[in-house]
């Protein structure tokens, strides 16, 4: 070897050590999708191209009760609107790779399958297509991802009492956890959008303790995020779960994740509104060694991720006694960083909530304000809160300057909320 000045050797030798260990970067992607092979309103290959396109790096077509496997053929005369969506899809993509038969109303397009939408739009390291599925009851909608089959509700339980959605919850995560060690495939199971139609209860998901991810974010307009006066918003339950399972239950954390549960790919920007549930709504940004399903999976499962629907992270940084968060900033726009969490020893009675007439209502109960508490909050793109020691989780939510656009939720600002 040349003589060669120390300092180049160091280089040298910490560039060979630092190539050995993959670097993790972050992954944008979305896990809850429709497409014709259930009730959303486009072609697979259409969604895939568009998530593709806007600069995701995976995604999960999560049909309802259905993988996209085998023959499925569409006809565009049987769907409202289905005619001019064949017509954009068939001039959108090349022909030869369509298959259609028949004539006239009687005219059908095979649905692409999972294995060709992977195929086609799979590229190492810049896209990945995960198998999904939207396991739906009329109330409980639970979402697997990275399966190998379809998971199905089980039609005996009836969800219309608080037991039988204990039971459905139950039911998806076991099935999930048979498929896995079966297959020896990663894969995991998370609750959807718990306040559409007002389903699911915090106290309901407490008695589920397997269940270790949720929605705290869909972008459905129908799901009520937020809550109302009656029920507790999906990030209220969050904290009302972490406490009780972190606190006193000694369970493990719950992660929550953002989503756009997209069924509506046709409507004009300017046309959006409370009824559409369109794409770019919510994500998941995940640090991963790589762009495969076993490392995003794995990320997911340490809460190596955080979610958005607007706003962008540069770091987020745990470290045994302090939690560090910085924005990737947008030019004009100014940033609210809070850490909420709750202490040990919080004051843990709740209450039901009433009607007027002092019957008890199957919603979330009442807690204390010691629950979930704003520890802090500062301006700008950079904060860190240091731990006093008491605390049972801490999160960070950021809230942008800017409101989510297109408007489909009034006073929408957005955001990104890190894992406790
Ligand atoms: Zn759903
Ligand atoms: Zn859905």
């Amino acid at each position: 070897m040349p003589h060669m000045p120390l300092a180049a050797l160091c280089v040298l030798l910490s560039s060979v050590l630092l190539s050995a260990e993959p670097a993790a970067r972050w992954y944008k992607g979305n896990l809850h999708t429709h497409t014709f092979w259930s009730d959303g309103d486009d072609f697979p290959d259409s969604v895939a191209r568009w998530y593709k396109d806007n600069g995701y790096h995976f995604l999960a077509l999560s049909d309802h009760n259905v993988m996209q496997q085998g023959e499925k053929w569409f006809v565009p005369a049987k769907r409202r609107g289905g005619k001019d969506i064949a017509e954009k899809y068939l001039a959108a993509f090349t022909s030869d790779r369509v298959k259609v038969r028949g004539e006239g109303d009687a005219r059908e397009i095979r649905l692409k399958t999972f294995d060709e939408l992977q195929a086609e739009f799979g590229e190492a390291g810049r896209f990945l297509m995960i198998p999904s599925i939207e396991s739906t009851d009329s109330r409980v909608h639970v979402n697997v991802t990275n399966l190998r089959d379809p998971i199905l509700p089980d039609k005996a339980i009836d969800t219309s009492t608080s037991q039988g959605i204990v039971a459905a919850m139950r039911h998806a995560l076991e099935t999930t956890r048979a498929q896995r060690a079966a297959t020896g495939r990663p894969m995991f199971a998370h609750l959807n959008h718990p306040n559409f139609k007002w389903a699911v209860t915090a106290e309901e998901i407490l008695q589920v303790d397997q269940q270790r991810f949720f929605e705290v974010y869909n972008g459905h307009p129908t799901v009520y995020n937020e809550g109302d006066a009656v029920h507790a918003s999906t990030e209220r339950m969050w904290d009302i779960i972490l406490a009780e399972r972190l606190g006193r239950l000694g369970q493990p954390a719950l992660f929550g994740l953002a989503t756009d549960d997209s069924h509506n790919y046709h409507i004009q920007p300017d046309r959006v509104n409370a009824k559409s549930s369109v794409t770019g709504r919510g994500w998941v940004m995940v640090r991963a060694d790589e762009l495969t399903p076993d490392a995003l999976v794995a990320a997911i499962e340490k809460g190596d991720f955080y979610c958005s629907t607007g706003v962008t992270l540069k770091d987020v940084v745990r470290t045994a006694d302090s939690l560090t968060v910085e924005v990737d900033p947008e030019p004009g726009l100014q940033y609210t960083v809070e850490f909420i969490g709750t202490r040990r020893g919080y004051d843990h009675r709740s209450e039901p909530v009433k009607d007027d007439k002092g019957e008890v209502l199957h919603v979330t109960r009442r807690y204390s304000e010691d629950v979930g508490r704003v520890l802090q909050s500062s301006k700008g793109v950079r904060a860190t809160y240091k731990f006093k020691g008491d605390e049972l989780y801490v999160r960070a939510r950021v809230t942008s300057s800017r409101h989510k656009s297109p408007i489909v939720i009034a006073g929408e600002m957005e955001r990104a909320w890190t894992q406790p």
